[in-house]
């Protein structure tokens, strides 16, 4: 609880003081400090200030300045050790005051603030031994993460945040950053650098300082500085900027230790680099900032944020500073110097040089123009930077660091080359996913088989026999074989995402992109969609334009998922074999130009707002570790061992006693009357138009919760329903090969059907989980449900035309 809340008498243990500066110095200078034992001797509702004794002096302290110590009392001792079973019996009452006391005073918040990809998240997961994703671009990290861990003595609370450039209200990581930093106000800023790229990564650091807040440095790809031959004198560029610096390498682990033990010296006050500095703007500028921050701390804004920083944001024309600073400031006095003083900086400063070129390039005219202080501010900022890394930094001019990234860039990201290399890249994928990976699914599945049989041939006749093999391992076994070929197709993903190749990809892709309303950054998550749809839609966080955004959130479900894949293979395993692969890759190339259309069909009808142009970055190429990409693979599949356990399981058994009940000594009028059928009947005349019988239409049905379970009803469906079952259950290998539900599926639909049916599965609604992310993301259930509405529609309305016209043509 907070120290002014401490009633006359009690007493309590002080654990932390929050705040900034001169201020907190205050408070800990009146001996306020972590551990000491503080009793409330006054504390009147209405009396301003209140009275303490600390060790044996009295003290007064202001309401507002006591609102900063949090302290711990034996209540809330108590309260917690009985609550925590960690916390041994521990008898004494003095005792549990200082145990909590101790774990409170011992507990460091820290959080992980950097660009996007100088490796917040490799820290992170390697001091928290968590598994959170990593990726060689940026926006992989969408939201805060946390983690708890014990190191020498300390629980560390470690937060890992988006990746920012900088700390303005632009963009929602920027705001969210800044909000974190200042709500959660956290005892630590650990600013995460990319060694290879300093000049930008501490334009960020210069933000951070003006916050006023305890940071320490993790000189991050320190292997790459060290490799590209640069020098940097690290002792110098810490006491440049007042803070400890420790070099890390986030891929190896290396030096994450001694940056551990440098935030428990800083925290403790032991270390000897942390000292305020302040980025200093130039003589003019720094002359507004103090006039702006005199005003503001005469208007008492000192309490809560640096004023330096909150003078600097307001001249800088931050909207949610802006607000903040009229709430408190109501005769708006503040906000009125602040006009005069950018009104003031305007006229009086120096003339910027322009040149005006028409569009052929050439100089027309030279033309004057004033800066305004927001830009200013950013210039100086960078200045600093760039003196700072004069004095420290040489770099090796003739580093081969990033030389391979040249030149494997010259050939994938190319004009025309680019776009081959892209589809090469694209077949090599499947190519693996669905001809190599039939090996081992062709394994799994006798074993499927094996097993239904002897299963079968154990078991007498009867509901269990039939709920064992017809159900359970037919249903989860012919999802379950697919397992190998999604493993391959998320090893590819992870691949690519790792080495920097998707961001090539979506760099080529910018172009074509643009024309349809999307950006090239809708591509990342567009290829992910292939894997699953779900962490697809939440990529999409790292398209700063709204318009592009929702568009590629709309258009992500027409993106194949790896769900969709085990009714396909049966499907064309049982009519199309010989020409599977095409098959396959047309399917997938439909789902893309499907996008594509919708995409550009919404831009102009629904979606309305004009699209921004911005950076894309291409990071470095970096050889993923193996345990990182294997570490995504198997995380995948282990997502997707976990649905066969649940969903599947579940659905399968759902599907298998809606088609065996009611039951029915005669096997083809059972299941003819059974309830599945009833349903499928039901639908079915909607569905006719497509080719689709009950079965299929009831397939289709069953796959909104999870598209895997097309595939399974089908399994459970067709062996139920057919009268040869049994007699093929004997020998499913036929001549024509394919698994036992392929025959199935053979003796039971049409070839035409068939194709028309993968056509509807690859374009009718996304899975629960997905539409449910896209009411998440768009923040709206209209988008979600429009979605659901415009997928059945269009898939219905393909495969209808597709049936139509092959029946007239066949
Ligand atoms: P974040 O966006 O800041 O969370 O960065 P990530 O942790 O996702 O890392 C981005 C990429 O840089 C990944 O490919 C990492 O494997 C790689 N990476 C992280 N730290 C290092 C490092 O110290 N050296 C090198 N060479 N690569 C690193
Ligand atoms: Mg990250």
């Amino acid at each position: 609880m907070l120290l002014s809340d401490l009633q006359s008498g009690e007493s309590g243990v002080v654990v932390r003081v929050a705040g900034h500066g001169a201020f907190r110095k205050r408070i800990i200078e009146m001996g306020f400090i972590k551990g000491v034992t503080v009793q409330a001797i006054l504390n009147a509702p209405l009396k301003d200030p209140i009275k303490y004794r600390i060790m044996n002096f009295e003290v007064s302290l202001r309401r507002s300045d006591a609102e900063k110590v949090e302290i711990v009392t034996l209540a809330e001792a108590e309260k917690e050790i009985a609550s925590h079973k960690d916390f041994r019996a521990i008898d004494a009452p003095e005792k549990k005051l200082e145990h909590i006391a101790e774990h409170r005073t011992h507990t460091i918040n820290v959080a992980l603030v950097g660009n996007p990809n100088c490796g917040k998240t490799s820290i992170f997961n390697i001091a928290a031994h968590a598994h959170e994703r990593v990726g060689n671009y940026s926006g992989v990290t969408v939201d805060e993460k946390v983690g708890v861990f014990q190191y020498e003595g300390y629980t560390f609370n470690l937060v890992d945040l988006p990746g920012t450039y900088s700390l303005s209200a632009y963009s929602p990581e920027e705001l969210y950053v800044r909000k974190h930093i200042l709500e959660k106000d956290p005892d630590i800023i650990l600013n995460v650098v990319d060694g290879s790229n300093l000049e930008r990564n501490l334009y960020l650091t210069t933000q951070l300082i003006d916050m006023d807040i305890t940071m320490v440095m993790a000189l991050n790809m320190y292997d790459e500085l060290q490799r590209s031959g640069d020098h940097l004198d690290i002792e110098q560029l810490s006491t440049l900027l007042g803070m400890p610096i420790v070099p890390t390498t986030g891929r190896n682990g290396q030096g994450i230790a001694d940056l551990f033990n440098k935030i428990i010296e800083v925290f403790e006050g032991r270390d000897t680099k942390t000292r305020h500095i302040h980025v200093n703007h130039g003589p003019e500028l720094e002359r507004c900032i103090t006039t702006l921050r005199t005003e503001l701390y005469e208007h008492g804004f000192s309490d809560r944020l640096s004023t330096r920083f909150l003078a600097i944001k307001l001249l800088e024309n931050d909207r949610q500073l802006e607000q903040y600073a009229a709430e408190r400031d109501t005769d708006g006095s503040v906000l009125a110097m602040r006009n005069q003083i950018a009104e003031e900086y305007k006229r009086s400063s120096g003339h910027l040089l322009v040149d005006n070129r028409d569009d052929s390039g050439h100089k027309v005219a030279v033309e004057q123009s004033r800066q305004d202080i927001e830009s200013a501010i950013t210039d100086a900022k960078y200045a600093f930077v760039r003196g700072a890394l004069a004095e420290c930094y040489t770099k090796n001019e003739k580093s081969t660091l990033h030389q391979l990234t040249d030149k494997i860039d010259a050939v994938v990201t190319h004009r025309w080359i680019g776009y081959p290399v892209f589809l090469i890249v694209m077949f090599i994928t499947f190519f693996c996913t669905f001809a190599v990976g039939q090996y081992p699914m062709d394994w799994l599945e006798s074993l499927f088989g094996w097993l239904g049989d002897a299963v079968g041939s154990v078991m007498s006749e009867g509901p269990l026999r039939s709920l064992l093999v017809d159900g359970i391992i037919a249903g989860v076994g012919s999802v379950l074989v697919f397992l190998p070929n999604i493993l391959i197709l998320y090893l590819f993903i992870s691949f690519m995402e790792d080495s920097g190749y998707m961001a090539r990809a979506a760099f080529i892709m910018d172009k074509l992109m643009h024309r349809m309303g999307l950006h090239g950054k809708s591509f990342i998550p567009m290829i992910m969609g292939f894997g699953c749809n779900v962490p697809a839609i939440m990529a999409t966080r790292t398209i700063e334009d709204r318009k592009s955004r929702l568009l590629t959130m709309l258009v992500i479900p027409m993106m194949s998922c790896s769900a969709r894949i085990p009714v396909y293979v049966i499907l064309v395993s049982a009519f199309f074999s010989q020409y599977a692969a095409y098959v396959l890759t047309g399917l997938y190339l439909l789902g893309m130009v499907m996008a594509v259309l919708m995409a550009k069909l919404f831009s102009r009808f629904f979606v309305k707002g004009e699209s921004l142009p911005f950076v894309m970055e291409l990071p470095p190429y970096r050889m993923p570790t193996a345990k990182a990409v294997l570490r995504h693979t198997w995380e995948k599949g282990k997502e997707y061992l976990k649905k066969m356990g649940t969903i599947i399981l579940g659905a399968s058994i759902i599907v298998w006693a809606l088609s065996y009940f009611p039951t029915n000594d005669n096997r083809q009028l059972q299941a003819e009357n059974s309830y599945m059928a009833k349903i499928g009947k039901t639908i079915e005349p909607a569905m006719r138009p497509c080719g689709f019988d009950w079965r299929q239409s009831v397939s289709l049905l069953a796959g909104i919760g999870a598209k895997e379970v097309v595939a399974s009803t089908m399994a459970v469906v067709y062996a139920t329903s057919d009268d040869e079952a049994v007699a093929l259950e004997e020998d499913f290998e036929s001549e024509e090969g394919g698994s036992r539900i392929s025959e199935l599926v053979r003796d039971n639909m049409t070839p035409l059907s068939a194709a028309s049916m993968l056509l509807f599965i690859l374009l009718y609604m996304p899975c629960i989980s997905t539409i449910v992310a896209i009411k998440n993301e768009s923040g709206k259930w209209k988008w979600a449900l429009f979605t659901v509405a415009y997928t059945i529609g269009l898939a219905w309305l393909v495969a209808t035309a597709f049936f139509q016209i092959g029946s007239l043509l066949l």
